[in-house]
């Protein structure tokens, strides 16, 4: 791109969307340009502000004129490197957190439209307000935004009972690669007349389009809970715990997250304020919280008996139930904060994988095992949704023996590799719920079978035959 085609192309974003919503300057544009882990560095041309959907579409009509890609941004709390503008290719970052107004709430249809840069803890906060319950639940609940969610598919803590953003997702509007705008904004629980076109965009993470707005699916709000934290001897005691507890409570089980004592005891180190309300005496620990809406119905009673019989079992071997909300919010506190304590622990190579539910157990002794006896000095921690199949196998490494930028990429591939063979082998996913991103691009091209990726390539050449959407990510 030329030099004057850049200034073009500036002056024209600045008329459609003002010229103080066009960042350029290093100062503005830092905390946009690096994703949260501090692993990726973008180099886009300037940071854009929309505030309204047309805003967007002549963004990209600007943009896509020039050939010039369009990296969508929402809260930058991915994981994977997908909201960082690629270095090869001139674009621009669309970062959509302004636009963020409640379009409609029907209490009556258990629905709420929201534009895509609402923060998820206002959509939280918004649904509580009508007496209603938006379930996803994740540690960047006070940043990520709904256009991320819906576009890296997000889960999170509730997936075990309400399942991912793809099954809270009711309509979508999107600004397609050529600026049209697709009105899906249906709030309809059932509608097959012909292809569910939503589906496409969530879990694309910005690669066939930009979601500007979503109808999110409701709940009644939850009126009683409790939460206890259990030690087990191993895996497979939590899987058969979670299986125990499904059949004495049914879909009462509001979260059912597994931590390994290693992870707890980085949270508890490097965590503000944060400690373990039971010894670390265990190798595994389940939180789990059983929520309903019937105000009747006695959470904490229940959850102390069902605990009581699964000792009995000897399907655990300690439990502590938290006597009031603030307990059980400092008992969470230890599983929202492991990313942002992961952090401090040292350089940190954080897997997203999953396999069946009853494989977990074999996984995750084999791979430890393997990251421990090949990579020198990995501590490696667990955490995870376990009901999902869902673990996050984290090698935590020094930063004295891991001191340069090339020592610590080849460990990472190291770890990434063990770990993604091991899932693939049982019959897994190299990535559960972070997406693929920029990450994970080449180790999709090794283990996603040739025909899945022939029919992931020839629906992005459909809809963005130029490539100007977030090029380099999930597909080269
Ligand atoms: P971004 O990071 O800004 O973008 C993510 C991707 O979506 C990028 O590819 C971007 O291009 C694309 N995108 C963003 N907005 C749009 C849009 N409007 N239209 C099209 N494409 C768009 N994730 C989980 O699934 N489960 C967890 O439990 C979880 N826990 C986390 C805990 C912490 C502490 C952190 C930091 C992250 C965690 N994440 C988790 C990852 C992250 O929060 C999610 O991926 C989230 O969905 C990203 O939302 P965002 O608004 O920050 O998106």
């Amino acid at each position: 791109m030329t030099e004057k085609d850049e200034a073009v192309l500036l002056q024209q974003l600045a008329g459609i969307v003002g010229s103080t919503r066009v960042l350029t300057g290093p100062e503005d544009t830092a905390g946009y340009q690096q994703d949260w882990r501090g692993r990726y560095q973008g180099a886009a041309l300037a940071v854009v502000l929309p505030a309204t959907t047309s805003e967007v579409a002549a963004v990209v009509k600007a943009c896509s004129a020039l050939g010039v890609a369009i990296v969508p941004q929402g809260g930058n709390t991915g994981l994977v490197g997908g909201a960082v503008a690629s270095l090869d290719q001139a674009s621009i970052l669309l970062n959509l957190s302004r636009m963020n107004r409640i379009r409609e709430i029907d209490a009556s249809n258990n629905s709420l439209v929201v534009e895509a840069g609402c923060i998820l803890a206002n959509v939280r906060e918004v649904a509580d307000q009508h007496k209603r319950q938006f379930p996803l639940l994740l540690g960047s609940v006070g940043s990520c935004e709904i256009g991320g969610l819906v576009s890296t598919n997000a889960g999170g803590t509730g997936v075990l009972r309400y399942g991912n953003m793809r099954e809270l997702v009711l309509g979508l509007e999107v600004v397609l690669p050529d600026s049209a705008v697709w009105d899906g904004l249906r709030a309809l629980r059932k509608d097959n007349s012909g292809y569910d076109l939503k589906q496409l965009f969530i879990g694309a993470e910005g690669t066939l389009g930009i979601v500007t707005a979503a109808v999110l699916k409701l709940f009644p709000k939850l009126a009683v809970s409790a939460s206890a934290m259990v030690a087990l001897p191993g895996v497979q005691q939590a899987v058969d715990l979670l299986r125990f507890l499904q059949e004495q409570v049914g879909q009462r089980i509001e979260a059912f997250e597994i931590l390994s004592r290693r992870q707890i005891e980085i949270v508890v180190k490097h965590g503000h304020g944060l400690s373990s309300p039971m010894p670390l005496d265990a190798p595994f620990y389940v939180l789990i919280e059983l929520a309903d809406s019937s105000p009747t119905w006695d959470a904490g009673a229940e959850l102390e008996n069902v605990l009581a019989e699964a000792l009995d079992r000897e399907l655990l071997s300690d439990a502590v139930v938290a006597t009031d909300l603030a307990k059980a919010e400092r008992m969470w506190a230890l599983r929202h904060n492991i990313s942002e304590c992961n952090k401090h622990a040292g350089f940190t190579v954080s897997n997203d994988t999953s396999v069946p539910v009853s494989r977990l157990p074999a996984f995750i002794l084999g791979v430890t095992e393997r990251i421990e006896r090949v990579v020198a000095g990995a501590c490696v921690c667990h955490a995870g949704h376990i009901g999902d199949g869902n673990i996050h196998v984290i090698a935590v490494l020094s930063r004295v023996m891991y001191s340069t930028p090339e020592q610590c990429e080849a460990a990472a591939a190291q770890v990434n590799l063990i770990v993604h063979e091991a899932s693939v082998e049982l019959g897994g996913s190299i990535s559960a719920e972070h997406g693929v991103g920029r990450m994970h691009v080449q180790r999709l091209e090794r283990f996603k079978p040739p025909v899945d990726l022939q029919m992931m390539r020839m629906v992005k050449a459909v809809f963005d035959p130029q490539g100007v959407m977030n090029p380099g990510k999930i597909l080269r």
